[in-house]
């Protein structure tokens, strides 16, 4: 298989697109963290096919880890991962390091408003800020056609979404589907934290999700409905619940009842291990 070709300046990524773009070739980014798995790898096969060269970024971005997070701990292994985005047909990794993002006296921040005051923006609420500005930057830098994001963090998909209409950039922000587990756990890059016993109560959060979102979609009251999930995620052996709620999936805000568009959206922590995951209801 041949090398992925690496950059790691946003002027090295720029003149290495300048020819196609001029030529009117499409670009699909895809943005991540690294510790790659085939969730990653999903967004890069979409990328692939809908665009004529796809560009991946692994950055693992510290303004939006809190100061008790994993940021140091965080997996790291671009060569595999390189190996992988190789394989997948990506065309380009941009693997910038701290200093070339947030070069000395960075003092700009992208927050976007409404969307973050519930779910992870209360838990986290650093985070979301962290994403939009890094998220802005390497739509700025990188300049794609589409970029591409997963259902798995719907609420930063939406997030997402939002900054690219507001700040008029030309990018199309596409949504790809969550990928799973066989037994429903999806795919993260913090399931490697997970021991043999966390691993198998963390296959509790998809299995009472889809549940309650039967439930709920048949029309059952909403909140007895949650309660009644979130003490059975407890009996499964959740350490603690930041929150199980119904949403609007448009604008994330708390619903009283089911109506077409809600979402079911829960972060637990598995032993140490923060997860979060999200269902669709009607
Ligand atoms: P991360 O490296 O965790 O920042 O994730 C990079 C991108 O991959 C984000 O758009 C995530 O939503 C997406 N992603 C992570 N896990 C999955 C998954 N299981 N299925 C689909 N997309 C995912």
């Amino acid at each position: 298989m041949r090398d992925l070709p690496i950059v790691r300046s946003v002027a090295d990524l720029r003149a290495s697109t300048r020819d196609l773009r001029l030529a009117g070739k499409s670009i699909g980014l895809v943005p991540t963290m690294g510790a790659l798995h085939d969730g990653h790898i999903a967004l890069v096969h979409r990328a692939k096919d809908e665009n004529d060269l796809v560009i991946a970024t692994i950055f693992v971005n510290p303004t939006q880890f809190g100061p008790n997070e994993d940021l140091k701990a965080y997996p790291r292994d671009e060569s595999g991962d390189a190996m992988k985005l190789a394989g997948a047909g990506c065309d380009l990794l941009f693997a910038p390091g701290v200093a070339e993002m947030y070069p000395a006296g960075f003092a700009t921040s992208v927050a976007v408003a409404g969307l973050t005051d519930h779910l992870c923006g209360v838990s986290r609420p650093h985070h979301f800020g962290g994403v939009a500005t890094i998220v802005t930057k390497l739509l700025l830098q990188a300049g794609p056609t589409r970029a591409y994001f997963g259902e798995k963090d719907f609420q930063q998909l939406q997030v997402i979404k939002r900054l690219a209409r507001d700040l008029d950039i030309p990018a199309q922000i596409v949504g790809v589907a969550t990928i799973r587990e066989a037994d429903g756990l999806a795919l993260s890059s913090r399931n490697r934290y997970l021991s043999a016993d966390d691993r198998a109560t963390a296959a509790a959060l998809p299995r009472i999700l889809r549940e309650t979102a039967i439930a709920l979609a048949a029309g059952s009251a909403v909140a007895p409905i949650l309660d009644a999930a979130k003490q059975r995620l407890v009996e499964a052996g959740i350490t603690r619940l930041d929150y199980l709620d119904l949403c609007d999936e448009a604008n994330l805000q708390p619903l009283g009842a089911a109506i077409p568009g809600s979402r079911l959206f829960v972060a637990a922590f598995v032993g140490k291990t923060r997860l979060i995951d999200n269902w669709p209801v009607l």
